[in-house]
């Protein structure tokens, strides 16, 4: 049997131990990838807790999804690669076909069939098998690290940046900035000419956005009761900022962010807490004629296009650690009590 080097989840919630396992040939349909970069996040490790899908039919399994490679083989039926390839993972698994596909908002599937790294085997390994409508060009001058960051970490925030259009005559107040979703929005949306107050619970974390960032973007302490005081303040009129981002899901932040926002305001919520909800009254809607914004994801043009930001130079990747196959369970373990800054990327 010829095999490979994988790090495998026994269950969910359970551990991380890297293992030798059969080599992923790739069926019909499928590509080869020879991983080069996968980041190591919040999300997957939300994924290896069971937030995704607690199935135990699913386990054993290779988490893994920020991934980007090099095309080692195709599989039958696959004329659009070639080995060789610099490829990026796209994250949902998704039918092509449906309007929403067709129409280009792959992240609205409505045959939407699961996730690279829980549904089917991810990029936790030297080889990952995808289907080849997963896979996606790496711009030239993007690293594979860079399009780790791009997969996931920058084009989320690029899909937010689009749903509620930021410019320049935004403010953007962004909750959790210093996460990698926080920190690449912060860049991003100050590229577009907003103000950005980039709000965070520490001050190790708050200065470190402080140094990967611009002087468009203000560092404020998200702690205390005072918050949607203290982001209204901050705004250049004291009107609030126009759009606020919970990349987080603490409810006293969302309401803080819901109250500080200015007239004709969108608070955008990334995190999907089944358990959490919020209601504001009928009232604030109209008053404000405030909208709440769901913001799912990312387009797969959408992945394309923060590679290649990364690759001009336009916005900085935020990753900090690298890591070997053995240091993946030791970074999740940091992720899930918060000791980490920046993102961590595995190069298999
Ligand atoms: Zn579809």
């Amino acid at each position: 049997m010829v095999t490979m080097n994988a790090v495998v989840l026994d269950e969910w919630g359970g551990s991380l131990d890297v293992a030798e396992v059969e080599h992923p040939g790739p069926g019909p349909g499928e590509v080869l990838v020879d991983v080069r970069a996968c980041g190591v996040t919040r999300t997957i490790e939300n994924a290896v807790q069971g937030g995704l899908s607690d199935d135990p039919a699913l386990t054993p399994r290779i988490p893994g999804h920020e991934a980007a490679g090099v095309v080692a083989e195709t599989g039958d039926g696959v004329p659009d690669w070639t080995p060789g390839d610099r490829v990026l993972a796209y994250f949902y698994l998704t039918c092509g076909r449906c309007d929403r596909c067709r129409r280009g908002h792959q992240n609205q599937c409505v045959n939407f069939d699961g996730w690279l790294g829980v549904q089917r085997e991810g990029a936790y390994a030297e080889y990952a098998s995808v289907p080849a409508r997963n896979l996606l060009p790496l711009p030239d001058g993007a690293s594979f690290a860079e399009g780790a960051v791009a997969s996931d970490g920058l084009a989320t925030p690029l899909h937010v940046c689009e749903r509620t259009g930021v410019d320049d005559t935004d403010t953007v107040l962004v909750v959790g900035a210093a996460g990698r979703i926080g920190i690449h929005l912060a860049q991003l949306a100050a590229n577009r000419g907003a103000h950005v107050l980039a709000a965070d619970v520490d001050d190790d974390r708050l200065a470190h956005v402080d140094d990967l960032t611009s002087d468009d973007v203000t560092p404020i302490d998200a702690r205390g009761g005072d918050f949607a005081e203290r982001a209204r303040e901050a705004t250049r009129f004291g009107e609030g900022p126009t759009v606020a981002v919970d990349t987080v899901g603490d409810l006293d932040t969302v309401r803080a962010a819901w109250d500080a926002l200015a007239m004709g305001g969108d608070l955008v919520t990334l995190t999907t807490h089944h358990e959490r909800s919020f209601a504001p009254q009928l009232a604030d809607f109209v008053v404000k004629e405030a909208s709440v914004v769901g913001s799912r994801y990312a387009t797969m043009d959408q992945v394309v296009r923060a590679a290649r930001l990364l690759a001009d130079d336009r916005v900085d990747a935020d990753y900090t650690t690298t890591v070997g196959l053995d240091g993946v369970a030791d970074y999740h373990a940091a992720l899930r009590v918060g000791e980490t800054h920046g993102m961590g990327v595995l190069e298999p």
